[in-house]
């Protein structure tokens, strides 16, 4: 009898994990849950190409509508997953359903950070995350309306470079004291604070989020001290996992489902894969990635591990921004103590800035340097000793040096 897989998170991963158990040979059945309305899609271009309205709906969704039922998977739409039975081997929907399975693959992803602060759930308070999230947001995303955008990371940000070019008026609070900061070198940081104003976007940094004030609807948000008048706010400020699930059933989760390297959690009839999970990372250090890559690799893996072909996870991470048109791309994962090299000019809205450890490269941060990006991430991946005054020098061609 073939067995049974259940997949309970309709997302990147549970969709490229349904894509790989076939490409692998699975021939059983497959049950996948998701508690959206929608087939499994890419959220990257909600901040960016889509929310612009430069990108159409139908191209947002992962596989065309009709891959699931030629797949052989039994997708199961709008509905939560409640509790895992892990004696009886089968998962309890909200609806009461029973879903048994042989082998449960949990890829639920991860939720958006919710402020807590006096107003915070104002009509016109707006985080993205989903479709229904940029539906939500586009009635009030419009020329002219004043934008207050809660978090200078990546979301925020990508937003604001949309909004500044739909002819919103811009304003990105931030705690910290530059753009990015948990995610890019220095230098980084303010390259991309000067194009945000170049663009008007005003920038407030070291400016924490007190309040948000309005009669029925948000209409000033209350930072630093000091109240600004807004049209709407966009909330930006990470993510934490869903792991309730996991934990209810007794696995252990540290600010993420703790998997194996080959995606496996502590029971060994469940695996996990994407912004959920926590791993030790290639370098032997326990992380938890937030990003398409990871979702991808290891769902691949969870699948083949699932067939009892396990294979080592210890990919590359890698990670990309669009913002106006700049084109940020990163692989590996850097380190404040790593030695800065930067190659090119930013002045030139070209250039790489990589991160050096022990000689090696071991992570590289690319604005429109595709080269840069590509050669970089192959040097991080190889970990080889490189000649930092080689790697800062352009007349030195990015491919000599791989
Ligand atoms: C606006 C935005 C922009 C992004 N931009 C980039 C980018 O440029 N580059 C990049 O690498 N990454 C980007 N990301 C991150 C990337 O989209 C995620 O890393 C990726 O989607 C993770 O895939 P996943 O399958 O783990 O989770 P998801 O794709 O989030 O899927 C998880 C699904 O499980 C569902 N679920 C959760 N709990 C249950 C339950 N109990 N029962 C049923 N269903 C459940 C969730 O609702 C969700 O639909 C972006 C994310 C967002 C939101």
């Amino acid at each position: 009898m073939s067995e049974h897989i259940v997949i309970i998170g309709a997302g990147q991963a549970g969709a490229q994990a349904v894509q790989s158990l076939r490409a692998e040979g699975f021939d059983g059945p497959i049950t996948m849950v998701g508690d959206e309305a929608y087939p499994p899609y890419q959220r990257p271009p909600l901040s960016k190409a889509y929310l612009l309205g430069a990108f159409e709906r139908p191209r947002l969704f992962l596989k065309a509508d009709s891959y699931y039922a030629e797949a052989g998977c039994d997708l199961i739409l709008n509905t939560n997953a409640k509790a895992i039975h892990r004696a009886e081997r089968h998962v309890e929907l909200h609806d009461g359903r029973k879903l048994a399975y042989d082998k449960l693959l949990l890829t639920t992803g991860a939720r958006v950070r919710k402020l807590k602060c006096p107003g915070a759930d104002l009509p016109g308070v707006h985080y993205l995350k989903t479709i229904a999230d940029v539906d939500a947001l586009q009635a009030d995303f419009t020329a002219g309306k004043r934008i207050a955008i809660v978090g200078g990371g990546y979301i925020g940000l990508e937003v604001a470079a949309v909004a500044a070019k739909r002819g919103l008026a811009v304003t990105v609070f931030e705690a910290m004291d530059r753009l990015m900061a948990r995610a890019v070198s220095p230098q980084l940081s303010a390259f991309y604070a000067l194009e945000h104003e170049k663009a008007g976007v005003t920038l407030k940094l070291r400016t924490g989020v007190e309040a948000f004030e309005g009669d029925g609807k948000v209409e000033r948000i209350v930072a630093g001290g000091q109240a600004y008048p807004c049209d709407l706010v966009l909330v930006g400020i990470g993510v934490t996992p869903c792991d309730e699930l996991a934990v209810q059933a007794g696995l252990a989760s540290e600010d993420g489902i703790v998997v194996d390297q080959n995606a496996r959690t502590g029971d060994p009839y469940i695996w996990s894969a994407g912004d959920c999970t926590r791993h030790v990372g290639r370098e032997g250090h326990s992380i938890r990635l937030e990003c398409v890559q990871n979702a991808i690799d290891q769902a691949k893996h969870a699948a083949l591990a699932m067939m009892g072909r396990p294979r080592t996870y210890a990919e590359v991470p890698w990670f990309w921004s669009d913002q106006y048109d700049l084109k940020l791309q990163i692989a590996g994962l850097a380190r404040p103590t790593d030695t800065l090299v930067q190659r090119g000019d930013p002045a030139a809205r070209k250039f790489a800035v990589f991160h050096l450890r022990d000689g090696a490269v071991a992570a590289v941060e690319a604005v429109n340097a595709a080269p840069e990006y590509m050669i970089g991430k192959k040097l991080v991946a190889e970990g080889k000793q490189v000649d930092a005054a080689k790697l800062a020098d352009l007349s030195i061609a990015m491919k000599t040096l791989a």
